[in-house]
């Protein structure tokens, strides 16, 4: 045993949403080391970031009291002062425009029981429904289309039955950087015996180990997946019963994928014609699929309909419903499906109750107060609101806006120019350098609570250490700030939030504490018996086919301004705009950003590895320096978003799917020049 360690906590990851479980080592009220645990689905097994990633719990750039911009400058202020100015500002502006002018981003970081107070605060005391957060970036795309075809927007089987699948499917994912131990699970089912197909326009490292790799033009995936389809329709492989008993609109969705043959998709997607057909086969001889995803399919202006197209393919396979099977939209940070339960989306109560008037009497009445009735806008449309003036004040919790939203100079802009806006983070944030108000909150490891990781399992947050300074739990907030607006909520602790939610939200209605203690808790359509959705019948009844067609691969395409196409995405040792991982010893690992370009690309403008350039886009340009990769395509190049240095988000485009309003974060035009 370690003689230096008092005590050990055991606790979730705050980075990813594989939701590792971990315990925090602690001497004298510091956290001092991670070491694994192996009760959960992770087996014990972290990545460098649940490991190493740690150190900004302690770091001295911590917030330790409320902060208020007097003259342009942000300056030492009580939390009395801070609350009453925010009571103050968000009165007036409601007075004056409506409260249609007032907006709140939740976070994907705060636990499940902050998430339902900060919605139950904007809905039931500030009225209105423009609440949303980052899920919108990253899988709303996942909740509509999986909605859609199966009646609910979640990963449908667990994390550990990857190890059953006969065959892994990863499609516009790369889990060994951005879900690690979903990556290892992955390479462990191989050495199993599992077969892997992947498709990425990129190499990615599970590329190498994969029985069929094929690299389709960027944005091209609906017309793969339906040539997929295609082969296995008409070869015969596909589920006759499964389809026949227990789906819809099957034969509409046939018709429509008639002319996906292999020359057809062959042409669009750049992969030969033979290959599809291996690829098809593979997967429809398969006996249990799992079929993995991520933003390389949501982040388009076309990502509800590659989510159908998806969909469409389990349920062509049978591959729903069954151990070892499924979808697994693959979800990015810690608590995104947890805030997305919770109601922190502009169009839903928690669990998905969506805003009509039989629900809002519901809440009306559970939390004596009316509520607005008309449901509210989406994240990409809050930060055009702010920049157009109609919304006056904003409410951002635990997030980075600044940073990680798509045209981020027109998004910056809004900010500075916003009546009132307010920021509660444990730092001093890009976003929250430009608040009206700062509010310190604390860290995962200074509170209680839960978290709810991809696979919908909820998981405990348990409390280590002290909170640095003056700085609050974000529960704690909200019930303060409620008082000031007359609002006296009787929460001793997380758990009694707990027992609310158990009581409006029935897909937590089994999860009291004790049953999270005893860390058995996925959330569950209340009467099913098993982790695993649709075993019996789809959440909708039947699973419903969606004809969907490939219309075009982006809303920019490069052109002879801009000749390349920028996608973005993460790498392993660093994590969304870096305020975490780049305080800590991941630092070390990766210290900046790298445009990632192919050799020949980067020889064709006579430019060289390591050289600093200017990538140019239509919304604005950044410096970043070359990074030769035959990884990537010709053509193409890839930046991540973790720097502030090299804010990628200046550059990428704000363009949204119709149907999510998931903007186009994988797709637009840049050119690179010498500096
Ligand atoms: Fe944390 Fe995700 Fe790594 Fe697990 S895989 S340790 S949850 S970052």
């Amino acid at each position: 045993a370690d003689k230096k360690v008092d005590k050990l906590v055991k606790t979730t990851c705050s980075y990813c949403g594989v939701g590792c479980q971990l315990q925090l080592k602690v001497q004298d009220n510091q956290v001092i080391g991670v070491t694994s645990d192996k009760s959960s689905s992770n087996k014990g097994h972290l990545c460098a970031k649940g490991q190493f990633g740690w150190e900004y719990i302690h770091t001295e750039k911590r917030l330790t009291h409320p902060l208020i911009k007097k003259n342009g400058t942000l300056t030492k202020a009580t939390w009395d002062e801070a609350f009453d100015l925010i009571q103050k500002r968000f009165c007036e502006i409601s007075k004056h425009y409506g409260s249609e002018a007032i907006a709140g981003l939740a976070s994907a970081k705060i636990t499940n029981e902050e998430n339902y107070l900060f919605q139950k605060f904007m809905r039931s005391i500030l009225k209105t429904n423009h609440i949303d957060h980052c899920a919108r970036l990253c899988h709303a795309a996942s909740v509509v289309g999986l909605q859609a075809s199966f009646g609910s927007g979640a990963m449908t089987n667990t994390i550990n039955e990857i190890l059953e699948s006969d065959l892994l499917f990863v499609i516009g994912a790369n889990p060994t950087e951005a879900h690690p131990v979903i990556g290892y699970r992955i390479k462990e089912a191989l050495r199993k015996g599992a077969k892997l197909v992947v498709a990425d326009p990129r190499k990615i490292e599970l590329s190498s180990y994969a029985d069929i790799f094929v690299r389709q033009n960027s944005g091209t995936d609906i017309a793969l997946l339906n040539g997929i389809a295609h082969v296995i329709y008409k070869e015969g492989l596909w589920n006759k019963e499964f389809v026949a008993n227990r789906t819809e609109e099957f034969e509409s969705w046939a018709k429509a994928i008639e002319k996906y043959c292999p020359a057809y998709v062959a042409e669009i997607t750049g992969i030969d014609a033979e290959e599809i057909v291996s690829m098809a086969r593979m997967i429809g001889q398969a006996k249990k699929m799992m079929i993995l995803y991520a933003m390389g399919i949501t982040q388009h202006i076309h990502g509800t309909n590659g989510v159908l197209a998806i969909a469409n393919l389990a349920m062509l396979t049978g591959n729903i419903g069954k151990r070892g099977a499924g979808v697994a939209p693959l979800r990015g940070q810690n608590n995104v499906q947890g805030a997305c339960d919770m109601g922190a989306l502009p169009n839903v109560y928690p669990s998905y109750q969506p805003i009509n008037e039989e629900n809002r009497k519901f809440f009306e009445s559970f939390w004596g107060t009316s509520l607005p009735a008309k449901p509210g806008m989406t994240l990409n449309e809050i930060t055009h609101a702010v920049y157009n003036g109609q919304i006056k004040a904003l409410y951002i919790v635990g997030e980075n806006p600044s940073l990680s939203e798509p045209n981020g100079k027109h998004v910056k802009e809004g900010f500075d120019k916003i009546d009132f806006l307010v920021v509660q983070d444990i730092f001093l944030t890009e976003t929250a350098e430009q608040a009206d108000v700062v509010l310190p909150a604390v860290s995962f490891a200074e509170k209680d609570g839960t978290f709810t990781n991809t696979e919908r399992k909820i998981q405990r947050v348990h409390r280590a250490v002290s909170p640095p300074g003056e700085a609050r739990a974000d529960w704690e907030i909200f019930i303060e700030l409620a008082k000031r607006f007359g609002q006296f909520w009787s929460y001793q602790s997380p758990e009694d939030i707990m027992n609310e939610i158990n009581q409006c939200s029935p897909l937590y209605r089994e999860a009291t504490y004790d049953q999270i203690e005893a860390g058995t808790v996925y959330w569950n359509y209340p009467g099913t018996q098993t982790p695993i959705l649709h075993t019996e019948k789809f959440v909708r009844g039947k699973g419903k086919f969606h004809a969907v067609e490939f219309i075009s691969t982006a809303a920019e395409e490069p052109c002879e301004d801009y000749p390349l196409l920028l996608t973005t995405g993460r790498m392993l040792h660093q994590y969304h705009t870096g305020t975490m991982s780049r305080k800590s010893k991941l630092e070390l690992l990766q210290p900046e950003e790298h445009i990632l370009i192919h050799p020949n690309t980067v020889a064709a403008y006579a430019m060289e590895n390591d050289e600093i350039v200017l990538v140019e886009s239509r919304r604005g340009k950044i410096k970043a320096k070359i990074r030769c990769s035959d990884k990537m395509p010709e053509g193409v190049v890839f930046m991540t978003f973790h720097y502030a240095e090299t804010p990628s988000n200046i550059l990428t485009n704000d363009a949204l799917d119709p149907a999510s309003k998931t903007p186009e974060l994988k797709s637009c035009a840049v050119n690179i020049k010498k500096i």
